[in-house]
């Protein structure tokens, strides 16, 4: 069997709670022969600060680079607020996505039955929704120059930002895209606005060339980006894989999130390209949600998002695939059988904190196995 080499960097905040139940799980699998790891553990976000100074050290980023994926929890909290901008606890994060170029997110919307009704849609909308936002990570507006204010002479200001994407860039996300969909339910929805941006229609160009040479066999479809907002609050479940731009995946990802009730239980990755030598993507996994420090260190903190991560992780970079299987399974178990943390708890169901939630995920593991 081979063995997986996995960086755990738990951060800040809750981080380090959720991630606890992560080991927990880590372990099960380890014990029960259903995969190997082998874990090496760093600080990353405050923590590191506090440390040596900075958001993540240099050791760390040697691991991340030796690594076959990293699981994070989250970065930030109000005491770091004041330290400078270059190395405030989001800075680490930066540098992992930067160094690592980390170019593809992925952001799967799953609402699990047992929640459909902590949506804000009707629940026949979204029982059973699984949708996977594609998002470019690396480029276009957020980083593209000139991105300036000047002063005017008439008193007025002038902001500049600038959209730029390169045709390998729209080509690397969309192979991301279409390969995934072959996984899935083989359909990809491009999105962005081709009718007043250039950017968009070589955007459009290029996906669809993508799709000509490579992968006819995955149904694809070309929507504006609005209505493609439009159509996500209307009827999410036509979707399988949407894949779009820095800024427009920004703001559906956020939407497709809300569909499925917790930013608790949203996991994430974020995908680079595939090394030479050893034919590995480079891979980050973490909860969509951030440090939460207002339910910090009082073992309320639902670790189902940091779960799914790891679900995420067997599942893309180890192919482990069995084991991403049981891991979702049992979260879905765990929830079909009534229990809950603060967060996505409902009256007459049994409520728990996180090392309850663990233990619930833990013995439905054992049920299954
Ligand atoms: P947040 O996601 O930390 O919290 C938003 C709300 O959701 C809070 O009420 C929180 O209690 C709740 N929540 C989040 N995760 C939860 C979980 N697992 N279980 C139960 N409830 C949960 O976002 P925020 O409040 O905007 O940011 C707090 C800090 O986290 C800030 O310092 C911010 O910069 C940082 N942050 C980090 C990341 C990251 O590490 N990727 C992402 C977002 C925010």
């Amino acid at each position: 069997m081979a063995t997986h080499k996995l960086l755990l960097l738990p951060g800040d905040g809750i981080g380090p709670e959720v991630m606890a139940e992560v080991k927990r799980v880590i372990d099960w699998l380890d014990r029960r022969g259903v995969a190997s790891f082998a874990i090496e553990e760093d600080l990353v976000g405050g923590a590191a600060y506090d440390s040596c100074g900075l958001p993540i050290s240099e050791e760390a980023m040697a691991k991340a680079f030796a690594a076959d994926a990293i699981l994070l929890g989250a970065v930030g909290g109000a005491k770091w607020a004041h330290v400078n901008y270059e190395v405030r606890p989001e800075a680490g994060l930066l540098r992992l996505r930067k160094d690592l170029q980390l170019f593809a997110n992925l952001r799967p919307a799953v609402c699990y039955p047992a929640l459909a009704d902590a949506s804000s849609l009707k629940r026949e909308l979204v029982e059973g929704l699984d949708v996977l936002i594609v998002r470019e990570l690396t480029g276009g507006v957020y980083f593209g120059e000139p991105k300036t204010i000047t002063d005017l002479s008439d008193g007025q200001k002038r902001a500049i930002d600038t959209q730029i994407y390169e045709s390998y860039e729209i080509e690397r996300i969309a192979r991301v895209a279409f390969e995934l969909a072959r996984t899935r339910r083989n359909k990809v929805v491009s999105t962005e606005k081709h009718n007043v941006m250039k950017t968009g229609l070589l955007w459009k160009q290029v996906v669809s060339e993508v799709h000509g040479s490579s992968f006819e066999d995955v149904a694809l479809e070309h929507q504006l980006a609005d209505s493609c907002g439009m159509q996500l609050v209307r009827a999410p479940k036509q979707f399988d894989v949407i894949v779009t731009d820095n800024l427009f995946g920004d703001i559906l990802s956020d939407v497709a999130a809300m569909l499925t009730g917790s930013l608790g239980m949203l996991p994430s990755a974020s995908l680079g390209g595939v090394e030479e030598v050893s034919g590995r993507r480079r891979a980050l996994y973490e909860p969509v949600h951030g440090a939460a420090p207002d339910i910090a260190g009082k073992g309320l903190a639902n670790p189902i998002a940091m779960v799914g991560s790891l679900a995420m992780a067997l599942r893309y970079s180890f192919g482990e695939l069995e084991a991403a299987d049981r891991i979702e399974a049992a979260i879905a178990g765990v929830l079909a059988g009534g229990v809950r943390t603060a967060d996505i708890y409902s009256e007459g169901k049994t409520r728990v904190g996180t090392a309850g939630m663990g233990d619930a995920i833990l013995a439905e593991l054992d049920k299954a196995a």
